[in-house]
């Protein structure tokens, strides 16, 4: 019958709007056959639509479960709005009084209400379970259905009981409806309904006009969250904490910044909590510092930014909040600041709680963490998540995109990850199988007997900080997958067995350094505020100093030195020192020339330097530098330095590497001498002497293999101390 029903008719005529929108008419039609379905649709997609209007086609009442009581009264007004008299939605919850509730049940028993919202707690009352057995019920629809998994971000236990009370009440089609799920949560939410064989309508979840950009959360995140609200000015965005107390503290850390913000959160009072909704609504005021639980009833299409003050607990929590930018498909920018310790603190948060939640809330907290650390494409990794698969390789709207890192190979260690699964006969999560191929015996290995395993330590040589990016970009790739049943656990896919035969080339990017940051906020619109006439004169001049002392360029200054120098006008020695990578040594050595030039250069274009830039704080240097710099002093050997400080031999040499380029000069001679020959030596220095780049790779290929890389790291460490600083 419903074929040759006129649906887009029926949507004019009721909603007044001319087509569906993506899958609506489809599931609309699902649900008029009779069937069960299931929808997944982003936020803003249109579900309501698409249990309302076949309400009103059917025969009997359509039960609606919903979670929040703010958000019924506002659909019913909506569809009571468009119809010609009230009553044909209505809604029953706590807030409800006897005789309200008598009114609903009448005028549903007249046949007059197509369209019952319910909370789930209204449900299971006897009352109304009674009521509703003898009236014929068209269908039952759960919105925001991922409440019922404990794997969702916002799992509320009433939604658990729903089937029992459905089967109670009376058999009808079920259409459950969510803007998140994972594939756990969407399996968890078919089985708690008993909707198996549902039809599954999935549209995508990508937002493409949303950026994504991951900081590191430094103790400077105040000034720069108010530098990235200033560059904003006049725009809507929120911010989101995670404590009430910081939502206080923070929003009026802004308000003394001259940033017209309030807070919100739950604590609050209901009559200023909807003034706070209301001025932002207007644009009285730019900018909420919020606690997640605001944005859910909301809907302001213009939100130009969302920022994550706190990390969230989950990456569905993140979508969805990250999802109230940009509704209107214009600019949505999603900031995150990251730090491990927020991870930590949150973990530890959790400690009171029962084991099994405690277990779930770790992993989602590991994909979150995962998601900020990683290099790969921000929304490669979220989609992954939400198990759709974004085939380009370049997205172009997130900061991995915009600055790519390097690739590197890893088909060995995929084939080590991959062999170690098997041998753990696919039973194991991701922590314990790096356990496993990095040789740690830890307690549960040994009890289970793994480190007698063949695959035991097969991966020692590898760094140890690459097994976490091959996993997660195995899993991307889907060379591997995690169990849906037991969440976390490890399997191969068909594709994983075809690469262990044929092994293949798998290039991989590192994940982002979240620990050794020295954060001075200088990438932060470093492209925009980047005076180019002034970097191609500072270049220039570069050159002509370097060849003065017959010295390749960057050894003067590199790159992100003048890039920094033509952003900030540094004008004297001073100034000068506060240029990452400008050390003591370089500001005498070569900075006046520079400065003098900058100087020049301000007076001639009248250009106002920016005011705060020159009180930046002296970069600090961390402990493990002040550590190296001291023992290499003391003339430790570096494999003992390396020891005494957990590192590995070539993780110190990069940590050596940012000592020397930041300007502060090391005299490894002492070790050179011990583990090289002269001639090799001189060899090396006489090439990077000669050459234009720094580059080891270039190095490498130069040497033809005559040297390794450690060897010409070490030389090239010499050199730059001596020649550079
Ligand atoms: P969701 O629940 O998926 O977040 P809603 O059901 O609240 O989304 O719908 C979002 C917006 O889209 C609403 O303003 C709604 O009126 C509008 N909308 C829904 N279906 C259509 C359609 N077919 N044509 C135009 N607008 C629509
Ligand atoms: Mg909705
Ligand atoms: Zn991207």
């Amino acid at each position: 019958m419903t074929k040759t029903l006129n649906l887009t008719e029926k949507l004019k005529q009721y909603f007044g709007f001319d087509t569906f929108k993506g899958d609506q008419e489809a599931i609309i039609r699902n649900l008029l056959d009779g069937n069960d379905s299931f929808v997944l649709m982003p936020t803003g997609g249109g579900k309501s639509l698409c249990y309302q209007l076949p309400s009103l086609l059917m025969d009997g009442v359509a039960v609606v479960i919903s979670p929040l009581i703010a958000l019924m009264k506002n659909q019913v007004d909506v569809i009571n709005g468009i119809s010609e008299e009230n009553g044909v939605a209505h809604y029953i919850n706590s807030s409800l009084n006897k005789a309200a509730i008598a009114q609903v049940m009448e005028d549903i028993r007249s046949g007059k209400t197509k369209l019952l919202y319910v909370a789930p707690e209204s449900l299971i009352k006897p009352d109304n379970v009674e009521f509703l057995k003898s009236v014929k019920i068209s269908f039952y629809a759960i919105d925001e259905a991922h409440c019922i998994s404990e794997w969702g971000h916002d799992f509320r236990p009433e939604y658990r009981n729903i089937r029992p009370m459905i089967n109670c009440i009376g058999q009808a089609p079920v259409i459950a409806l969510t803007a998140t799920a994972t594939d756990k949560v969407r399996t968890d939410i078919k089985k708690s309904l008993g909707i198996l064989d549902a039809k599954e309508f999935k549209s995508s979840f990508n937002r493409s006009n949303l950026y994504y950009e991951v900081r590191p959360k430094t103790n400077d995140v105040d000034k720069e969250l108010i530098k990235f609200i200033k560059k904003n000015e006049g725009k809507s965005g929120i911010v989101y904490c995670l404590s009430r107390k910081k939502v206080e503290e923070l929003s009026a850390i802004l308000q003394a910044n001259n940033i017209k913000a309030a807070a919100y959160h739950a604590g609050l009072d209901n009559i200023p909590r909807s003034q706070t909704q209301d001025d932002f609504l207007m644009e009285r005021i730019d900018v909420i510092v919020a606690t997640i639980a605001f944005g859910m009833g909301i809907d302001k299409p213009d939100v130009r930014f969302v920022v994550h003050y706190d990390i969230p607990k989950s990456l569905e929590g993140y979508y969805q909040e990250t999802g109230r930018a940009g509704r209107d498909g214009g600019e949505g920018y999603c900031l995150a600041f990251y730090s491990y310790k927020d991870i930590q603190k949150l973990e530890k948060f959790m400690e009171g709680k029962p084991v099994a939640e405690q277990d779930i809330g770790r992993q989602l907290l590991k994909e979150t963490a995962a998601y900020a650390e990683s290099s790969v494409c921000r929304r490669k990794m979220l989609l992954h998540y939400f198990g759709e698969e974004y085939h380009k390789e370049n997205c172009g709207n997130c900061d991995n995109c915009n600055r790519p890192a390097e690739k590197i190979e890893a088909q060995k260690a995929l084939e080590i990850v991959l062999r170690t699964i098997i041998a753990l006969k696919e039973n194991f999560r991701q922590e314990y199988v790096i356990d496993v191929v990095t040789g740690n015996a830890t307690d549960d290995v040994v009890s289970h007997r793994h480190d007698q395993l063949e695959v035991f330590g097969e991966g020692e040589e590898e760094r140890p900080k690459i097994w976490n990016p091959v996993i997660r970009q195995a899993l991307i790739s889907v060379y591997i997958k995690k169990n849906i049943e037991n969440y976390g656990i490890l399997k191969i896919t068909e594709k994983g067995k075809e690469f262990i035969e044929h092994p293949h080339s798998f290039m991989i990017v590192e994940d982002a350094d979240f620990d050794n940051v020295d954060y001075d906020g200088a990438s932060e619109g470093k492209a925009s505020a980047l005076d180019e006439d002034l970097y191609r004169i500072l270049k220039t001049l570069r050159s002509k100093v370097a060849k003065r002392h017959n010295l390749p360029p960057y050894v003067i200054f590199q790159d992100v030195s003048l890039e920094q120098m033509a952003t900030m006008y540094p004008v004297n020695c001073q100034d000068l020192l506060n240029i990452q990578g400008v050390g003591e040594g370089k500001a005498k050595r070569y900075g006046k020339e520079f400065w003098e030039c900058i100087s020049e250069y301000c007076k001639e274009n009248d250009i106002v330097r920016p005011e705060e830039m020159r009180v930046r704080t002296i970069a600090k240097r961390s402990n493990a530098k002040l550590k190296i710099i001291n023992s290499i002093d003391k003339q430790i050997p570096l494999d003992d330095i390396a020891n005494a400080m957990g590192l590995d031999f070539d993780e110190l040499l990069t940590e050596i590497e940012r000592i020397v380029y930041s300007g502060t000069k090391v005299n490894i001679d002492y070790f050179l001498e011990e583990v090289m020959d002269d001639d090799c030596i001189e060899a090396i220095y006489d090439y990077f002497r000669e050459s234009h780049t720094d580059c080891i790779e270039t190095a490498l290929d130069e040497f033809d293999g005559s040297f390794d890389e450690d060897e010409l790291r070490l030389v090239r460490i010499k050199f730059l101390s001596e020649m550079a600083n």
